[in-house]
């Protein structure tokens, strides 16, 4: 009885401050990026500990110079969830994050396997459609049980139960195309940069994203059982190199992500230079309405009445978009008419001979 009493107080707390967090969210106009970068596992809690290899340590070098480039750029406001070996709780990495109403969640850690699997890959929160998914979110979730009142916590969550896992999306589907976006940009850096092996963008049930109210993701950087990826991920030139490929990843991400929000509030600046006809001729616009594992027919019933929504599988995901046009001018109105019908988190792609570039690319092209 005592502890239902606790479950509702808790539920009810947890609710209170996701709407608190909600309301400041859609009240406040931005006038800074704010990003929450995430060390995983720390103090007690070192992680997986393959060929000797310490995870936490590997994960708050990598996080600590990501925050350092950032900081040297400008322009990005970044807040650790640690910064030293300590343990923090899964629940309180994203409560840091919402309580900084940041914009952004990033958590980087490095995977183990019994074989020599090998390369990087970044997860948004969904439920898993394989068990290797699974496999991984087990792994990370296990570390609640380190956590002294984790029943209390998270609510009778039990990692290693598939059931557990239903409906534990809920919270971030409103941020899964955002999240998809910079999960994109990242794997894209560590695959063209740095030449290592793409295992994809990927979902799974990772409880350091589930209350997070905020675009997330969880960045495998690889195996430290693997002979050669371990060695590289400990030694200060790979770690310096994965930290670069995020860094850039991040910053691409905030400027897509700063072009579409500057003109909600209608300030953008290219206002200014008149949009009529503002044709690219070589880049098609699109508007990404959504972005998931459903396989949906393109009717206008599933798309809150637009017409004429595409289908694309990339990545093992299904993206939903709307329009097509090289009119730049055009693209804003269609995206303002889908922000209408709906679909306030979309936003605007850019393709160049059918490959994604940002938008900011694409504007600098003429
Ligand atoms: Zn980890």
């Amino acid at each position: 009885m005592r502890t239902n009493l606790l479950k509702l107080f808790v539920f009810f707390f947890i609710f209170l401050t996701s709407l608190q967090c909600l309301l400041a969210f859609n009240d406040k106009p931005r006038d800074r990026f704010i990003v929450v970068l995430d060390a995983g596992h720390g103090g007690k809690d070192p992680g997986n500990m393959g060929n000797g290899f310490k995870e936490k340590d590997i994960a708050l070098n990598i996080i600590l110079k990501i925050g350092k480039a950032l900081e040297r750029k400008g322009g990005i406001e970044v807040i650790y969830t640690r910064d030293s070996d300590v343990f923090i709780p899964l629940d309180k990495r994203a409560r840091i994050a919402n309580e900084a109403d940041a914009d952004l969640f990033v958590s980087v850690h490095c995977n183990a396997h019994n074989s020599q699997a090998y390369g990087t890959e970044t997860f948004v929160l969904g439920l898993h459609k394989t068990k290797e998914n699974f496999e991984v979110a087990k792994k990370e979730n296990s570390v609640i049980f380190l956590e002294e009142d984790y029943e209390v916590t998270y609510g009778g969550f039990n990692p290693n139960s598939p059931e557990s896992y239903i409906g534990m999306a809920l919270m971030q589907e409103e941020y899964l195309n955002q999240s998809i976006l910079l999960a994109d940009f990242v794997q894209k850096n560590f695959t063209n940069d740095l030449k290592r092996k793409d295992r994809g963008v990927k979902q799974a049930g990772f409880l350091v994203l589930k209350n997070a109210v905020m675009p997330s993701v969880l960045i495998e950087t690889g195996f430290l059982t693997n002979n050669h990826e371990g060695p590289y991920l400990n030694s200060t030139g790979g770690q310096n190199k994965m930290a670069a490929a995020i860094v850039e990843a991040i910053d691409k991400y905030a400027s897509s992500i700063n072009l579409s929000s500057l003109e909600n509030i209608g300030q953008v600046s290219v206002s200014n230079t008149s949009l009529e006809n503002e044709i690219y001729d070589d880049i098609t616009f699109k508007i990404q309405l959504a972005a998931g594992s459903k396989r949906l027919e393109t009717k206008a019933y599933n798309f809150k009445g637009l017409q004429n929504v595409e289908r694309s599988r990339e990545d093992g995901l299904y993206k939903y978009y709307y329009g097509a046009t090289s009119n730049y001018t055009k693209i804003n109105e269609l995206h303002k008419e889908a922000k209408q019908n709906g679909y306030p988190s979309s936003y605007i792609v850019a393709f160049k001979d059918g490959t994604k570039i940002t938008v900011n690319d694409a504007l600098k092209s003429k």
